[in-house]
């Protein structure tokens, strides 16, 4: 089956979701309300799962030359530089961290110019049995299919499910930022009590790094942010400091950390949701992105197979929700251990992660997140792949 699609939102998960459809032979065309892609956000990881469904995009090889190797679940040491996990030498780095604008970019890239209408704002859609007819900032347009992939605040969704619950707040709060530098790092993961410190090498003279802390409610910003990071890690091991003196002010970004609570359903009709206005949830798997990657290519192997829009979109609910909650979950639980943990939980996970030789801990890892990492796509279009 092939038709029209409008995809909402020009972020990771709709231009993923482009590419998908576009290999699938429909025809595309997506919706973004910004007048233009700036170098957005900072950086983020990608692991196994989602460079599979890179793959599936037939974009391997780009997403290889734009990320770099890096751990991080594997490589945790204490605020005091000491090493509570050090990564196996030798070992293969299990994830690649991006320049979040470089993923963003060769998403663009393998998406004729055409197809990304920037400056586009949706504002209404209705549906009947045969189409839909979407409402933007240019007038009206039809399509066999809409994917919301609006983001965490979807107006796609709200005008779906009205009285869905909004998105929550998790407590916890983040600062993440660009340093321009050669320091060498491998990637890692500091655990402070209520608060950790992430690094990766995105670019051979780029490195991201993210600090999450507990907060107790949204909203509250600083005059000087890059201050407020470096207050919290004063004296931690290097190269924190050093990574924060080569990020430029402007390069730091706060944000809040919010999840979706599930949603019953996905899908209406002809219409998708994608991404985060499906399924936005805490960044400690490092998942969100990833997932929206899976998604697009479900969502085109779903259609490629289906009798019908409505039937197609029933088969991707089916296959996408129960893997999106779960992995919602594990995301909220890990970020809860990490920030929320009392003195004695943290002195806890402290100890049991000291005593775990990391040779082994190489091996229980891989093994806890194995169904997270494990996941295969279904071929796209075999005789593209
Ligand atoms: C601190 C942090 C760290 C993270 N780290 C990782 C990580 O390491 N790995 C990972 O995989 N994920 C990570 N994530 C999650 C990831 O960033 C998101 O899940 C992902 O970017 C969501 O992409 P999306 O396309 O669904 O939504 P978005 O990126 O929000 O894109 C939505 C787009 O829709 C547009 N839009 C909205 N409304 C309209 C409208 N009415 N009309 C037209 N356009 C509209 C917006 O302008 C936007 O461009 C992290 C998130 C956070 C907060």
């Amino acid at each position: 089956m092939t038709g029209h699609a409008i995809v909402i939102g020009g972020g990771i998960g709709g231009l993923a979701a482009a590419v998908a459809l576009r290999r699938i032979g429909w025809r595309v065309d997506v919706l973004e309300r910004v007048p233009a892609f700036g170098e957005v956000g900072a950086g983020l990881s990608q692991s196994p799962n989602a460079m599979r469904a890179l793959a599936e995009l037939g974009l391997a090889d780009q997403a290889e030359a734009a990320s770099m190797p890096t751990w991080a679940t594997h490589a945790m040491r204490l605020p005091s530089g000491r090493h509570l996990m050090r990564a196996p030498a030798g070992g293969r780095p299990p994830l690649r961290a991006f320049r979040r604008a470089a993923l963003h970019r060769l998403l663009l890239q393998a998406l004729p110019e055409d197809v990304v209408h920037t400056g586009v704002e949706v504002t209404g859609l209705a549906q009947d049995s045969g189409k839909v007819t979407v409402t933007c900032t240019t007038g009206r347009r039809e399509a066999d299919l809409v994917v919301g992939a609006d983001g965490i605040h979807s107006l796609t969704r709200r005008l779906l499910w009205p009285h869905a619950p909004a998105p929550r707040f998790l407590g916890y709060t983040a600062w993440l930022g660009l340093a321009g530098t050669s320091i060498p790092v491998s990637g890692s993961i500091t655990l402070g009590r209520g608060r950790y410190f992430l690094i990766h090498p995105v670019a051979p003279s780029q490195v991201y790094w993210a600090l999450g802390t507990a907060a107790d409610r949204p909203g509250v910003r600083f005059d000087d942010e890059p201050e407020q990071v470096r207050r919290r890690v004063s004296g931690w091991h290097d190269p924190i400091p050093a990574l924060l003196e080569a990020t430029p002010s402007e390069q730091v970004r706060h944000i809040d950390i919010h999840e979706l609570p599930d949603l019953p359903a996905y899908t209406s009709g002809r219409i998708a949701l994608l991404g985060d206005a499906a399924h936005a949830m805490s960044p400690d798997r490092g998942q969100g992105a990833g997932q929206s990657i899976e998604d697009a290519v479900v969502l085109a192997a779903a259609l490629a197979a289906g009798a019908s829009v409505p039937a197609a979109l029933d088969a991707y609910d089916a296959r996408r929700r129960p893997r999106t909650q779960a992995v919602a979950r594990g995301a909220r639980q890990a970020g809860h251990q990490m920030i929320d943990a009392g003195p004695i939980s943290h002195a806890l996970a402290v100890l049991a992660l000291r005593v775990t030789p990391s040779t082994l801990w190489a091996r229980l890892a891989p093994r806890a997140l194995g169904p997270l990492w494990d996941w295969t796509p279904t071929a796209l279009h075999p005789s593209l792949t």
